[in-house]
């Protein structure tokens, strides 16, 4: 259920509600808008938790209760009353009408690989790097990260630059190591309905970069996003990489209705991914281009100094010597899209 307060309910007034709602066992989550606080009331049963009967409309302070319509609460619109969230990254905004670039190696191979991408995602004015340490590699024999030193070499990395740093966790155990480093931890799309995961980066409060999996409906995605919000972890993004459709030409599909139809879901950040969709390089900007137009609130993208010899996604990085000339093309669609460019 969700509790609307009124635009001049006082802060007594709502914490009166929150400890109603949690003295009868329901976890509340209020949610604080520009207008007026909405609460959530979140039982652990499939059910909203049946806050009628806590006499709560006619409060003080209570606008009024009304049912949560969707499968998931705390990632629903309607939760928001059309107010989109802005996530702050180190100064750098995503949602509403902000725009932010993600870019970086696919994986942190050595340092001087890393320290050269940087610099030039830096120099081309992106908001924040990329780069992974722990990698998900369909193949065991494949190259896996470079683990803990792929985190030192990140860490290095944002001494340097500055750039806040977005990489992946695949395994809970590795939760405080990457939480030392990373800005935004990124759930990749094999781990999107790893539950437990998502639980403990919820209770974590770090922003997420959540994947959507290759085979999840956007429901799903929304579900997946649910579960690090009911930890009370709200700095959740959503990210478009590609689904597996029949269609072979290339890796997968990036679906961009995905973009607008989850803004009309949903109040979360949106990002896209066109590098893991493509698979190949040309397809990576034309792709970058209509994400921005389509809305999108940012698009993670992977560059590497030479491709040739990359350990891991060669094929779909950008050239670092083009990157410039990309960012100033996706900074005017974005602005065509009304969005404002989070800068480094
Ligand atoms: C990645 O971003 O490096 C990655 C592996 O992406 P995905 O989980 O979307 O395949
Ligand atoms: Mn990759």
């Amino acid at each position: 259920m969700m509790i609307v307060m009124k635009e001049t309910a006082s802060d007594e007034e709502i914490e009166a509600v929150i400890e109603k709602i949690e003295g009868a066992g329901a976890l509340a989550h209020p949610i604080k808008g520009a207008r007026l606080t909405v609460i959530g009331a979140i039982g652990d049963v499939e059910q909203d938790v049946n806050v009628e009967s806590l006499g709560l409309e006619g409060q003080p302070g209570v606008d009024r209760v009304m049912p949560i319509l969707k499968p998931y609460k705390l990632a629903s619109a309607q939760i928001r009353h059309g107010e989109r969230t802005v996530i702050d990254i180190e100064g750098r905004k995503i949602g509403g009408d902000h725009f932010a670039l993600i870019a970086g190696p696919c994986t942190v191979e050595s340092r001087e690989q890393l320290l050269e991408t940087a610099e030039v995602v830096k120099e081309a004015g992106v908001a924040m790097l990329r780069g992974g340490a722990y990698k998900p590699r369909t193949s065991p024999y494949a190259f896996q990260g470079l683990g803990q030193e792929g985190l030192r070499l990140l860490a290095e990395a944002k001494e340097r630059t500055g750039l806040p740093i977005v990489t992946e966790l695949m395994d809970a155990r590795d939760l405080e190591p990457v939480l030392e480093v990373a800005d935004v931890i990124q759930v990749g799309a094999r781990n999107m309905q790893n539950f437990p995961l998502l639980a403990e980066i919820g209770r974590s409060k770090c922003p997420v970069l959540l994947k959507r999996g290759l085979s999840a409906t956007l429901d799903e995605l929304l579900m997946a996003a649910e579960y690090v919000l009911k930890e009370g972890n709200g700095n959740v993004m959503l990210c478009e990489r590609g689904i597996k459709t029949f269609e072979n030409s290339y890796r997968t599909t990036l679906d961009l209705q995905a973009v607008p139809v989850l803004k009309e879901l949903s109040h979360l950040p949106v990002v896209v991914d066109p590098s893991h969709a493509a698979g190949r390089r040309s397809l990576v900007a034309p792709m970058s281009l209509a994400a921005a137009a389509a809305g999108a609130d940012g698009i993670i993208v992977e560059v590497h100094p030479n491709p040739d010899e990359a350990l891991c996604d060669g094929p779909q990085a950008l050239l670092a010597d083009d990157f410039a000339d990309y960012v100033a093309t996706v900074e005017r669609i974005a602005a065509l899209a009304g969005k404002v460019f989070s800068a480094a």
